[in-house]
């Protein structure tokens, strides 16, 4: 029987053994749902797989030489589908359908994820999974393979999937016709309807040890291991989100974020206000505002992690004890802040006045945490 060799894939040696055993004795299941953090391999594995599934070589599968590697490459395989989470804008669509537009910018998100599944979508709002795409996926799946005799799909995100789309693909996911291969993947195992869960597989990637993040880090970015940027990104224990940090680094935004948090919790009205005017006067001043908040959010995270005294298996560890929290805070103030920066990053995203954005920011967050110090005493 062939075997499945890992041209994308680090680490994960478990996984590797678990369904290249399958794949090589003939008992690969028709659903799997890959689970484990954002960046470990879920991704690249799942096209490994599908692409040696579909491979025509004899031995060693995917060869990456034969016509179907090839287009399983480029995202033209006629038996190969991904579908993911996209945010589709008013061009993307004609009346109540995808246009073709559309069409074209999904099949180039899926073939970027192909290109380099360790990189991570970036998402400026929440994505959705267009039940159009799941449709078409279906009536691919059920009209049967038209090149050889599988057909593969890659469902990205199925915990966001709603409702709609979820129904659109039960029957198929229960019942696929013979050499259907469906690799549903997720970060949250525990937002994945019930009834999907059922029906497949389960397969856990955990996270990266620190050796393979480096070696990968290394390739890629042509730095010594003895980096201190190397040491930091591997400890998150994912890939995807060490080599985002090297590609977009946010240290600043983390102190940034940090110094704005602690002015206002301070009270320091003028120190804060100078802040919220400096970044939202600048170039690019919508993103840089988007940066400092979404920052903030993480910031706000880690504090209460560590407060509760989790384990931050995260790479943002290091940022756990950049901002104080009040002392009696409590789970619903930490929400009602977070809140807070979610509903300005919403005003920036709607291109509202970033200055009126920020600054309308720092008083309600001022008034918010005075409130709680009000009550302490
Ligand atoms: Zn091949």
């Amino acid at each position: 029987m062939a075997v499945l060799q890992w041209n994308r894939l680090a680490g994960q040696e478990r996984v590797k053994g678990v369904i290249g055993n399958a794949f090589q004795n003939g008992t690969l299941g028709h659903a799997y749902l890959f689970c484990g953090e954002r960046g470990t391999g879920k991704f690249a594995a799942a096209v490994d797989l599908a692409m040696a599934v579909l491979c025509c070589h004899n031995g060693t599968r995917p060869c990456g030489e034969c016509p179907s590697c090839k287009k399983v490459n480029t995202y033209s395989h006629p038996d190969f589908h991904i579908i993911m989470p996209v945010i589709l804008e008013a061009e993307h669509r004609k009346n109540n359908d995808i246009s073709e537009k559309g069409w074209q910018f999904m099949a180039a998100s899926a073939k970027s994820r192909i290109d380099d599944p360790y990189k991570l979508p970036q998402y400026d709002k929440k994505p959705d999974i267009p039940v159009d795409w799941i449709r078409e996926a279906n009536q691919a799946i059920l009209r049967g393979a038209t090149e050889g005799a599988y057909n593969a799909v890659i469902i990205d995100g199925v915990d966001s999937m709603k409702k709609e789309s979820a129904n659109a693909m039960l029957k198929t996911l229960e019942e696929p016709p013979p050499g259907t291969v469906m690799i549903l993947l997720t970060d949250k195992a525990h937002s994945v309807l019930p009834t999907i869960l059922s029906r497949c597989q389960m397969i856990r990637f955990a996270p990266l040890p620190h050796d393979v993040i480096a070696a990968e880090l290394v390739r890629r970015f042509g730095v010594g291991t003895d980096d201190s940027r190397v040491a930091i990104a591997a400890a998150s224990g994912s890939l995807g989100v060490a080599i985002d940090e090297f590609e977009n680094p946010r240290e600043e935004y983390f102190t940034a974020a940090a110094d704005l948090w602690n002015d206002c919790l301070r009270g320091n009205w003028e120190a804060a206000a100078q802040s919220a005017e400096y970044l939202s006067g600048g170039k690019d001043a919508f993103s840089e505002c988007q940066k400092v908040l979404s920052c903030l959010i993480d910031l706000l995270r880690f504090a209460v992690l560590s407060k509760t005294g989790a384990p931050i298996n995260y790479f943002y560890s290091g940022q756990s004890n950049k901002i104080e929290l009040p002392e009696a805070i409590t789970p619903t103030d930490v929400e009602n802040f977070v809140k807070l920066c979610q509903e300005a990053l919403f005003a920036l995203n709607a291109r509202g006045n970033a200055m009126l954005v920020m600054v309308n920011f720092v008083c309600t967050l001022m008034e918010m945490l005075n409130v709680e110090e009000q009550q302490a005493c």
